[in-house]
């Protein structure tokens, strides 16, 4: 078996601890024994994204069966998941039982935030320096840094004045959770700004907890969202469940997104309206997101086809919220269904019906300042806060690399903005590798000009079900770091031609979706951070099998596109 030549602390450093850090540092140190790898996570404990976002409520909206890890028998054996679409707390200690399972703490170092990651030409390895300053050096880093972790105030004036306790969802104190959470918030006008899958989540929890005197939701778009209808799981279908994994697995690996649903092939118009309707309903009383990912080929393309269903989604929102002027502002009306993401609901509209819950319309009265008593909207009203949550989102995909000073060959950051000033500018020395936001990658794991860096769920990447994507990105990782142990490579980086090939590939596979006409995380929009204001395309749109196939025809090829030596 290769090895390394390794001057370097580390052989490979894997950044977070996440899913996808926690799978890469299992597969690598079991395919490549003799490698140094170690892990750097920023927080104390591993889980990534179900370490940090605990807010009450928060859970899967894909089947918990269908998000496990499907690589470990001894796991799958010992695992039951509890509910059709298991809570963060739970999704949280399968996590943990994995890490302690598969031994993968001794090699993750935690409360370590990677603040600079420099490439150097000379000695053709990475030097990593944290938020203590320490160093450290390796010939590969793995970036596991997810691709909603980077979360984002708004841009208001005034956060800072609030006397009461302010925080975003994805640093929802420890101290709230779970029976404390009801105890701690009694008594507490609560303010939510935020109506994304987050902000759903986390009203409709709030809204159930008893002695909350008020809870009032400040709304700038309003989102379509429909019923995830969870169940508990009986022990019995647990087992089911665990003695079908490989079918189950197999299945979610079949589709375009990794989850358990599919489109109908039909195109909207080739059924009568009434076979329309049926459908429609049919989805939209099953669990999970067949109401999104099952409705027809055509329905997320053809302008007439997602103004049909639509209007159908509308209607269902409209039946459940008792006072129709409140209705009809809790239906979106300047996008089309399923052109965001869809977040799935659990009475989120039903918490409207109760009298201490208050929807404040932005479009109508936008915030002019939080102000210490809560918040001063346009229309001269205080609404007065003891607690305001921020469920304003992130600065997704490329934003998660932005906080870190990544450098690669010549000194050439990966982050740059055209519109820096002119010392900015200066420092960075020259232009970046993906300016505005923009990801120039191949297939979305390796990076032009950052050689010997691989990235999972990285941008370029699909983000459907997670964990079905992170499991064959790090197998085409392994494969990439075998081949350089084996050979004795010390350099990977994507040639020109491949990055371009790959890039204009990814932008033609959203030709054509309604999606691009709306501003989202998925579209690179976010208007709380300068230079996020134009759409761009950061995700991979192409089926998750399509995506697979040319992984492997990379490597089939020997490593076609890569430049290894
Ligand atoms: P998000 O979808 O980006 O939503 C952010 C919300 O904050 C939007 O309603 C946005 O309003 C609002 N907002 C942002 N800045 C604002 C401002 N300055 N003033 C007023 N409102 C403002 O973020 P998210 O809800 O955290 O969800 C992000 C993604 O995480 C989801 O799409 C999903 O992929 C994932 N997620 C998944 C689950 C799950 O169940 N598995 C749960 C939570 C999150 P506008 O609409 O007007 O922009």
């Amino acid at each position: 078996m290769g090895s390394l030549p390794s001057p370097e602390d580390y052989d490979v450093l894997i950044l977070g601890a996440g899913m996808s850090g926690m799978c890469a540092l299992h597969h690598i140190r079991k395919t490549l024994p003799q490698l140094r790898v170690r892990v750097l996570e920023a927080a104390p404990d591993v889980g990534g994204t179900w370490y940090w976002n605990c807010y009450p409520g928060a859970r899967f909206d894909s089947e918990s069966v269908s998000y496990a890890f499907s690589f470990d028998k001894g796991v799958l054996d010992e695992w039951r998941w509890s509910e059709a679409f298991a809570s963060q707390p739970e999704t949280l200690r399968y996590l943990r039982l994995v890490a302690d399972r598969l031994d993968l703490k001794k090699d993750i170092q935690f409360n370590t935030r990677v603040t600079t990651l420099h490439w150097s030409d000379e000695r053709r390895l990475w030097k990593a320096v944290d938020e203590h300053g320490t160093v450290y050096t390796a010939r590969f880093v793995v970036s596991c840094i997810g691709f909603l972790s980077n979360p984002t105030l708004p841009n208001i004036p005034g956060i800072a004045s609030f006397a009461g306790q302010g925080f975003h969802t994805s640093r929802w104190p420890r101290e709230l959770q779970g029976k404390q959470a009801e105890a701690a918030l009694a008594g507490k006008r609560i303010g939510v700004i935020g109506t994304g899958a987050t902000g759903i989540q986390t009203i409709t929890a709030l809204a159930q907890m008893p002695n909350i005197p008020s809870l009032t939701v400040f709304q700038r778009h309003a989102t379509w969202t429909v019923p995830l209808r969870n169940t508990p799981l009986t022990p019995d279908q647990a087992e089911t469940y665990r003695h079908n994994a490989d079918s189950i697995f197999g299945l979610a690996n079949s589709t375009p997104t990794g989850f358990l649903h599919q489109a109908d092939p039909h195109k909207t118009a080739e059924l009568s309206l009434e076979d329309r309707l049926a459908h429609y309903e049919r989805i939209y009383n099953k669990p999970g997101m067949a109401k999104w990912l099952g409705a027809f080929s055509d329905t997320y393309t053809d302008r007439a086809a997602n103004e049909e269903y639509s209007q159908f989604i509308a209607q269902k929102i409209k039946d459940r919220v008792h006072d129709p002027g409140l209705a009809n502002r809790l239906v979106p009306t300047d996008h089309g269904f399923g052109l965001r993401r869809v977040p799935l609901e659990s009475g989120y509209f039903e918490a409207f019906n109760k009298e201490h819950v208050h929807l404040v319309d932005l479009k109508e009265t936008p915030i002019q300042t939080v102000t210490p008593g809560g918040i001063q909207t346009a229309d001269g009203k205080e609404h007065p806060l003891d607690v305001l949550v921020y469920a304003t989102g992130f600065n997704a995909i490329t934003g998660s690399f932005v906080d870190m000073d990544i450098r690669g060959r010549e000194g050439v950051p990966l982050m740059g903005s055209s519109a820096m000033g002119e010392k900015e500018k200066r420092n960075a020395g020259a232009s970046a590798v993906w300016m505005d936001y923009r990801p120039r990658t191949f297939l979305g794991i390796t990076v032009p000009h950052c050689p010997n860096l691989f990235m999972v769920l990285g941008p370029h990447q699909p983000f459907g079900n997670a964990p079905r994507s992170i499991e064959h990105v790090v197998e085409v990782v392994v494969g990439l770091l075998a081949t350089c142990a084996d050979k004795g490579y010390t350099f990977v980086e994507p040639t020109p031609a491949a990055v371009e090939d790959w890039t204009t590939h990814v932008i033609s596979c959203s030709d054509g979706a309604l999606l691009n006409e709306v501003d989202s995380w998925m579209t690179g929009v976010n208007t709380n951070v300068k230079g996020r204001g134009e759409r761009s395309v950061a995700r991979y749109a192409g089926s998750l099998v399509e995506y697979k196939r040319r992984c492997r025809a990379c490597q089939e090829a020997g490593w076609e596109g890569l430049e290894m030596k």
